[in-house]
C-alpha cells in the first residue's frame, strides 16, 4: 500500500484548486528539467508500467472525494511522468465514471510521440503537456530527454496528438534565461505551436527554486513580448489570486519554519516529517523564499532549504 497518492486540493496558478494524483513514484521521469522544482531525476526512464496499480489509485481517490472536497480540477500529475503509468487510461475512465469534477493530465509529453499513451489520454478533459524548446539543442539543454527521446519525434507525437484529441490542449512553455529567451526563439515555437494548435498556451518562468542553480527568471515585460510573437491564445501565467491564509496554513508554515531553523532540509525531508505531499510544501516555500525567511543551498547535487541567518 502507497501512502500520500492524493494531496490537495492545492492552488494552482493554472487551474485553481486542484486535487493532485501521484501515478509513479518520486521522480520517475523521462526527463531531468534543469527547472524542476521538486529536485533532480536519479535515472531518466522511458519504461510504461503499473508503478502504482489504479486499483491503488482510485481507492484513495474515492475516499478522498467521498470526504466531500470540492477541487476545480483532479489533476494526474505529482512527482514524475505521469504518462509513465500504463494504467492511466483505467485511472481516466474510473474517475469519470465516479465524479463530475473534470480530469486533467500535466505532462511533459515526451511519449505523446507513442500512440498508445496518445489514445489513453483521450478521456481527460484537458491535458497541458510542456514543450520548452523549439529545437534539438535547447531541448538536451532545458529538458535533457531520456536518450530514446529525440526533439522531432517528441514535436511529432503532439502534432499527432491534436489530430485525435477531443479535449482542450493548455501547452506551457517554461523560459531559462539564456537559453530559450530570443525572440528568434519564438518565432521558431510559433512555427510548432501553430501545428499543435493548442487552446491557450501558458508562458512560465523560475519563479521558485530549481533543480539546477544557473537557471534565471525572464522578466514578465519580456514574457508578455513573447506572447505577442506567439500570437492571442498566449499568456504569461498570472499570480494565482484565490489564495487565502487559514489557521492551517499559518500553523504548517510556522512548522516548516522550525524545522529549517533546526537543520537545512530538502524538500523531501521536510515532506517526510509532517507527512504532506512535496507539491504542497512548494506552496509554503516559495513565498518564504520571497519574502526572505529561507534561502536555497545546492550541496552535492541536491537542493535544500535553509532558515534566513543560520549558518
Ligand atoms: S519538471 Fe516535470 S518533466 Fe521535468 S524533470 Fe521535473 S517532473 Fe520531470
Amino acid at each position: 500500500m502507497t501512502n500520500n497518492l492524493i494531496y490537495g486540493p492545492v492552488p494552482s496558478r493554472r487551474l485553481g484548486f486542484s486535487l493532485g494524483v501521484d501515478l509513479v513514484p518520486y521522480k520517475v521521469c523521462s526527463y531531468n528539467c534543469i527547472y524542476c522544482q521538486i529536485g533532480p531525476t536519479p535515472e531518466t526512464t522511458n519504461m510504461r508500467k503499473p508503478y502504482i496499480s489504479s486499483k491503488e489509485i482510485l481507492s484513495q481517490l474515492y475516499k478522498r472525494i467521498e470526504e466531500g472536497i470540492k477541487p476545480d480540477y483532479i489533476t494526474l500529475g505529482g512527482s514524475g511522468e505521469p504518462t509513465l503509468n500504463s494504467e492511466i487510461s483505467d485511472i481516466i475512465k474510473g474517475i469519470k465514471s465516479y465524479t463530475d469534477i473534470p480530469v486533467t493530465v500535466l505532462t511533459n509529453g515526451s511519449l505523446l510521440m507513442n500512440e498508445t499513451v496518445r489514445q489513453d489520454l483521450c478521456g481527460a478533459d484537458v491535458v497541458l503537456p510542456s514543450f520548452d524548446a523549439c529545437d534539438e539543442r535547447s531541448f538536451l539543454k532545458i529538458n535533457r530527454p531520456h536518450s530514446s527521446i529525440d526533439f522531432e519525434k517528441m514535436a511529432h507525437g503532439l502534432i499527432e496528438f491534436r489530430k485525435i484529441y477531443p479535449g482542450k490542449i493548455w501547452l506551457e512553455i517554461f523560459i531559462v534565461k539564456g537559453i530559450n529567451d530570443t525572440e528568434s526563439m519564438m518565432r521558431k515555437f510559433k512555427q510548432w505551436t501553430d501545428q499543435f494548435a493548442p487552446d491557450k498556451i501558458h508562458l512560465n518562468t523560475a519563479v521558485r527554486p530549481t533543480a539546477e542553480i544557473n537557471v534565471h527568471t525572464v522578466s514578465e515585460d519580456r514574457l508578455k513580448n513573447f506572447c505577442e510573437i506567439l500570437g492571442k491564445k498566449a499568456e504569461v501565467i498570472a499570480p494565482f489570486k484565490k489564495e487565502a491564509k487559514n489557521k492551517k496554513m499559518i500553523d504548517t508554515g510556522t512548522e516548516i519554519l522550525n524545522m529549517l531553523g533546526r537543520r537545512p532540509c530538502t524538500l523531501t525531508d521536510i515532506s517526510a516529517g509532517l507527512g504532506l505531499h512535496p507539491h504542497e510544501i512548494l506552496k509554503y516555500v516559495a513565498p518564504m523564499i520571497t519574502n526572505q525567511h529561507i534561502e536555497v543551498l545546492h550541496i552535492n547535487g541536491k537542493m535544500f532549504y535553509r532558515k534566513k541567518g543560520k549558518g
